[in-house]
């Protein structure tokens, strides 16, 4: 069995701690890492380090927790356990569970979150979206530019898209002519609605990423016809759990330590319920309808209203 230490050595030199973004917070958040007694059976690899998959952990027996998302992104002045991120602190370190965190830092690796994206969508990925200018091999970088396995209709893509993503109340939206011809996409884990120019720049046919907000989104549809895939941005995070437990299995085999790696398949997406407008579908352009209100023509929305 190794020793904690290694093994958080090896999950570094997977997801080197310098390559994460400043303002991230990445690394080990709680574990005893300094001491020789500390040793590694189990590894749980889950995106949030929610109290649900803290649970998991221990109940699992593991000494290791890796999660994507970071526990505490800012400062804070109390793990008292009686706020929720000291409930999960408290929980982890009675049971002996250490937490160590790949952001951003493995958002941009190679293979990075995005990799694991492009995989579960059986997406042939032909370079970074947002390449590293540090790395030489032009492999890493943020999102991914990529191919279809062959054309589909952007509506044929959503379904395709739904289908091999984790079950998340959303679901897939879309935004786009439904027959339109995909080939070419550009996907990014997590957020990316801050990756238009690039996405636009690299000339593909649609973009698939997480949390599309109203205006970046708005706007990108008046720009260009591409087409828009949006998914729950946990979805789209998860497929790296497995690709980064595959890792470790790897570096295991290779040093004889005989771990465990488990991924977590608690889904911590935090929408839990979706209810379809209409006849609204990815395969109907339905007609905007509005529900009776009683307002007359001349009604505007509230001024001042936020956007
Ligand atoms: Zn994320």
């Amino acid at each position: 069995m190794p020793e904690l230490s290694e093994v958080i050595a090896a999950l570094d030199a997977l997801w080197p701690r310098e390559r994460a973004e400043q303002w991230d917070a990445v690394g080990t958040v709680c574990g005893d890492v300094g001491s020789p007694g500390a040793r590694v059976e189990r590894v749980l690899f889950a995106v949030d380090p929610v109290q649900e998959v803290a649970d998991e952990a221990v109940e699992l027996g593991a000494q290791l927790l890796v999660t994507h998302h970071p526990l505490y992104l800012r400062g804070t002045t109390t793990v008292a356990a009686d706020t929720f991120k000291g409930r999960v602190v408290h929980t982890l370190i009675r049971n002996g569970v250490a937490l160590h965190v790949a952001h951003t830092n493995a958002d941009t690796a190679d293979p990075g979150v995005s990799d694991a994206l492009a995989g579960a969508l059986d997406l042939r990925v032909l370079g970074p979206l947002v390449p590293d200018p540090s790395d030489s091999a032009g492999r890493r970088g943020l999102g991914r530019i990529c191919e279809l396995p062959r054309p589909m209709r952007l509506s044929e893509l959503a379904v395709w898209a739904a289908e091999r993503l984790p079950v998340t109340a959303q679901g897939i939206r879309a935004a786009g002519e439904p027959d339109r011809t995909v080939r070419t996409i550009a996907v990014c884990g997590g957020s990316g609605d801050g990756l238009f120019a690039e996405v636009r720049a690299a000339g593909v046919d649609a973009y698939l990423t997480a949390d599309l907000r109203h205006h970046p989104a708005s706007e990108a549809r008046e720009h260009s016809p591409l087409a828009l895939l949006d998914a729950a941005h946990f979805a789209t995070e998860w497929p790296w759990c497995e690709q980064a437990a595959a890792q470790l299995d790897e570096i295991s085999d290779r040093h004889g330590w005989d771990l465990r790696t488990h991924v977590s398949r608690a889904v911590t997406d935090p929408w839990t319920a979706h209810a379809a407008s209409g006849a609204a579908s990815t395969d109907s352009a339905a007609t905007p309808a509005f529900p009776a209100s009683g307002r007359s023509d001349s009604d505007e929305l509230t001024p001042g209203a936020p956007n």
